[in-house]
C-alpha cells in the first residue's frame, strides 16, 4: 500500500499547508485519514476529491474535522455537475454528537468505527488513545503489510502491543522532550521513537509537528531511543510499504 501525508501539522495549519493528516492507497482506493485545516486544498494535487472512496475521522478537534463542510460542499457540487450521485463514506466514532454532522444529504454517509472492520482492501483495527477527547489509534492491514497511525495520543502503555511489527508507524510528535509529563494528549519525538523501538517497526515517521522549535531536534529524540530509519513525514511524498 502507498501512505502519502497530505498535512503535517498539529493544531492550525501553517502557511499554504494542512493539518496532519494522510492518503492510503490500495489497488485503486483512496482512504483519507483526518480532514482538517488545509486538507482539501493540499489533497487536490494529489488525488481528486472525487476519487476519494472513505475518509476516517480519528477525533473532533477541529485540527481533524474542520474541511468536514468543505468536503461537503466539494461533494454537493461534484455530484451536481455528474447528475449522478456518488455518496463519500466517512467513518468515525460514533460517541459525539456531531457524528450525526457528518453525513450531508447523500454525498456523504457517515459509519460507527468499530474495533475492527473492513474498509474497501483494508482492515483496520481501533484502540482507543490517550488524548482529552475520545480518538482513535488506527491499524490498517492489506496484503500482509501493516501501518499504524497513533493519531493524537500521550504516552500509553498498550500502544506498543498495537503497534507491534508494524512495518510503518505514523506517529504524533508534538511536543520536544522538555515538554514531557507538562502538556497532556500528545508525546514527545522521544516518545513516539521508545513506541516504535518497543513495538519493533521497520519505520517511523512522525507528524501532527508542533509550530516552535528546531522540528529536527524531534528527529534526534526519537533516535535516542530508536535505531532504524525515522524522519519526519514529508507533504507529497509516497511512503510505499
Ligand atoms: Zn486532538
Amino acid at each position: 500500500m502507498k501512505v502519502i501525508p497530505i498535512g503535517i501539522w498539529g493544531g492550525y495549519p501553517k502557511a499554504n499547508s494542512a493539518t496532519s493528516s494522510f492518503l492510503v492507497e490500495e489497488d485503486g482506493f483512496h482512504l483519507l485519514i483526518d480532514c482538517g485545516s488545509g486538507v482539501l486544498s493540499s489533497l487536490q494535487n494529489y488525488v481528486s476529491i472525487d476519487a476519494l472512496d472513505a475518509v476516517i475521522i480519528t477525533h473532533y478537534h477541529h485540527d481533524h474535522i474542520a474541511d468536514i463542510g468543505p468536503l461537503h460542499f466539494a461533494k454537493l457540487i461534484q455530484n451536481q455537475l455528474a447528475q449522478d450521485e456518488k455518496t463519500l463514506s466517512i467513518y468515525a466514532g460514533d460517541q459525539d454528537p456531531r457524528y450525526k454532522t457528518l453525513s450531508y444529504k447523500n454525498h456523504t454517509k457517515t459509519f460507527p468505527l468499530y474495533s475492527t472492520q473492513q474498509i474497501g482492501p483494508f482492515t483496520i483495527d481501533t484502540t482507543p488513545t490517550n488524548h482529552p477527547v475520545h480518538c482513535l489509534a488506527l491499524k490498517v492491514k492489506s496484503k500482509g503489510k501493516t501501518v499504524v497511525f497513533t493519531a493524537d495520543t500521550g504516552w500509553q502503555e498498550s500502544l506498543i502491543s498495537f503497534c507491534k511489527k508494524a512495518d510503518l508507524l505514523v506517529s504524533e510528535a508534538n511536543l520536544y522532550q522538555s515538554f514531557e509529563e507538562k502538556i497532556p494528549g500528545h508525546m514527545s519525538g522521544r516518545q513516539a521513537g521508545l513506541l516504535a523501538a518497543t513495538a519493533q517497526v521497520d519505520q517511523l515517521i512522525l507528524t501532527h509537528l508542533p509550530h516552535f522549535g528546531e522540528l529536527s531536534d524531534l528527529v534526534c529524540e526519537a533516535q535516542t531511543e530508536y535505531k532504524q530509519e525515522v524522519s519526519l513525514a514529508e507533504v507529497g511524498k509516497v511512503y510505499q510499504v
